[in-house]
């Protein structure tokens, strides 16, 4: 369930304090520590899996509960900021060191409240 000397295993246990926006029995939901956006979270399954690259195919559910969590933030969000309609958003996943990702524990970037593609990013 948990590795060592991983801080997102800690995260989830608690042995490291983090804004948590959001918790359930599979996943939690972080603010990150270096926000790029207005709104920028993070979406983490609390059973280590390192990476997309090498997810178990019993372990595939958690995009589903990742995806409803998701939908769930850009409805809560709206609320907030009383918008009758969900707030859109870029859900962004490194999958390996080459590709960016720099904590190897799963998680979906979750950004909201601002146009990431306005300073130049394409995709
Ligand atoms: P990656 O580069 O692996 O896609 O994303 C890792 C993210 O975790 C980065 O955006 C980084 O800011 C965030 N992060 C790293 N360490 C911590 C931490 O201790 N607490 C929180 N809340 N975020 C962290
Ligand atoms: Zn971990």
């Amino acid at each position: 369930m948990f590795s060592s000397n991983c801080i997102f295993c800690k995260i989830i246990q608690k042995q490291i304090p983090s804004t948590i926006i959001k918790e359930t029995e599979d996943l939690i939901v972080i603010k990150d520590l270096y926000p790029k956006s207005p709104y920028h979270y993070l979406i983490i399954p609390k059973k280590h899996i390192e990476n997309l690259c090498v997810i178990k195919d019993e372990e595939l559910f958690i995009l589903s509960k990742m995806g409803q969590v998701a939908r769930d933030l850009s409805i809560e969000i709206a609320a907030q900021n009383n918008q009758s309609e969900p707030v859109v958003f870029n859900l962004v996943s490194n999958n390996g060191a080459n590709a960016g990702q720099s904590v190897f524990h799963m998680h979906w970037h979750f950004l909201a409240g601002k146009n990431i593609y306005k300073d130049g990013l394409k995709l």
